[in-house]
């Protein structure tokens, strides 16, 4: 646990979120923002920056695309984007790794 990370603080239930899916490395919880009628964050239980952080853990990776698959299972997603923001430059803002998993509207590419 990272002492002042939003995400961190949600993983351990000290901030409050509708939680979605769970497993045994991973939370996901509602986007409070949301960007399509299905807009779900996944995060690591464990605190590391961004994807590129989360690359040099492999294990913590794998566990990372396990649970957007496990979200995709429980939830019957079939077609669904999966975005992850890398640096202030691209928008991230929240420097907790996390998948933004968006679903239920039609979505062009390249995106805008
Ligand atoms: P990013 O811009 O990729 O870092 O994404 C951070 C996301 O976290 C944004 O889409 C925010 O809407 C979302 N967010 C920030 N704080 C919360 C919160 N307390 N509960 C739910 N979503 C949040
Ligand atoms: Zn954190």
């Amino acid at each position: 646990m990272a002492a002042d990370c939003v995400f961190c603080k949600i993983v351990a239930g000290e901030i409050p979120s509708t939680k979605v899916y769970e497993d045994e490395d991973c939370y996901a919880f509602a986007d409070n923002n949301p960007q399509a009628p299905t807009h779900v964050l996944v995060v690591t239980k464990k605190h590391l920056t961004d994807i590129a952080d989360a690359g040099g853990d492999p294990e913590a990776a794998a566990g990372l695309l396990a649970g957007i698959r496990g979200l995709a299972e429980q939830e019957n997603l079939r077609d669904f984007r999966t975005v992850f923001n890398t640096g202030a430059g691209v928008g991230q803002t929240v420097f907790h790794v996390h998948a933004h998993v968006l679903a239920g509207r039609p979505m062009g590419w390249p995106p805008g």
